[in-house]
């Protein structure tokens, strides 16, 4: 007998949680979805499967991180307006969870962070984009670039192959046609590759910039960071460049940003 077993994904909305976000750098309402891999016997579930990941949806700046494991107390299906009945309610131990964090904040405001802390706090909105990034990228592919692409290909390989079977003259032609058809198929790949890291760039600057603003870090600081930040294989980090940031956070300073 044929017996169909297997996993699925499934993804489950938890409710609401206060959590610190690293671009607000502030205690926040959070929504919580879980993702498991739920085994199955004839595509009916069995249990509750073993969660892969817990999604925290900010919702003051809509950034995603994702955690393996959450230790909240409970959840609230709505966000209480007033972010300490949600932490009572959710995440009582937060002040002491996150006190190092918000002592780093304090001494931001003072000016008395050494320059080591200044670079985990300048890493920190930068890494927690990460997982937004990635999804963004593979969401928002537009498809411009990709579809010039695909169009000449489409219209050039029948030309070259039609240019092939004319006749010995018209091989010369043909090889040219065939060229740019390959081009084509070249210009469709990078199209559907840039198109949506360039988005999820254009997206996501603006938040970053605001997370980073309030340390206005050097030139030099955002390149030791971003290469520290590649060098741990972060997608964000390799795909934006430091020099892209620090002009934008110049710009925005120039604009009165503050
Ligand atoms: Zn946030």
């Amino acid at each position: 007998m044929f017996v169909i077993v297997g996993t699925k994904r499934k993804r489950e909305r938890l409710g609401h949680a206060a959590d610190f976000c690293p671009i607000c750098r502030e205690f926040r309402a959070m929504r919580i979805t879980r993702q498991s891999q739920v085994p199955h016997l004839y595509y009916v579930p069995l249990g509750r499967g073993s969660p892969l990941l817990h999604e925290r949806e900010c919702l003051g700046c809509g950034v995603v991180t994702a955690a393996k494991e959450v230790v909240y107390e409970g959840y609230a299906d709505e966000a209480p307006a007033d972010i300490v009945d949600l932490a009572a309610a959710t995440n009582p131990d937060i002040m002491e969870t996150w006190r190092d964090r918000l002592a780093l904040e304090e001494r931001l405001e003072a000016g008395t962070l050494t320059p080591e802390e200044r670079l985990s706090l300048i890493a920190e909105p930068i890494a927690a984009l990460e997982f937004t990034f990635r999804q963004t990228a593979a969401a928002e592919q537009v498809p411009t670039m990709a579809g010039i692409g695909i169009i000449g290909a489409v219209i050039l390989t029948p030309t070259a192959v039609f240019a092939l079977t004319s006749g010995p003259g018209a091989r010369g032609v043909a090889a040219i046609l065939l060229g740019l058809a390959v081009g084509a198929v070249f210009v469709a790949i990078y199209g559907f590759w840039s198109g949506g890291v360039r988005a999820a760039c254009a997206r996501l600057m603006p938040i970053l910039l605001r997370a980073l603003r309030p340390l206005r870090p050097a030139r030099e600081e955002l390149e030791r960071v971003f290469a520290e930040l590649r060098l741990k294989g972060l997608t964000v980090a390799k795909r934006i460049r430091a020099e892209e940031v620090w002009s934008a956070l110049e710009a925005d300073l120039a604009r009165g940003g503050t």
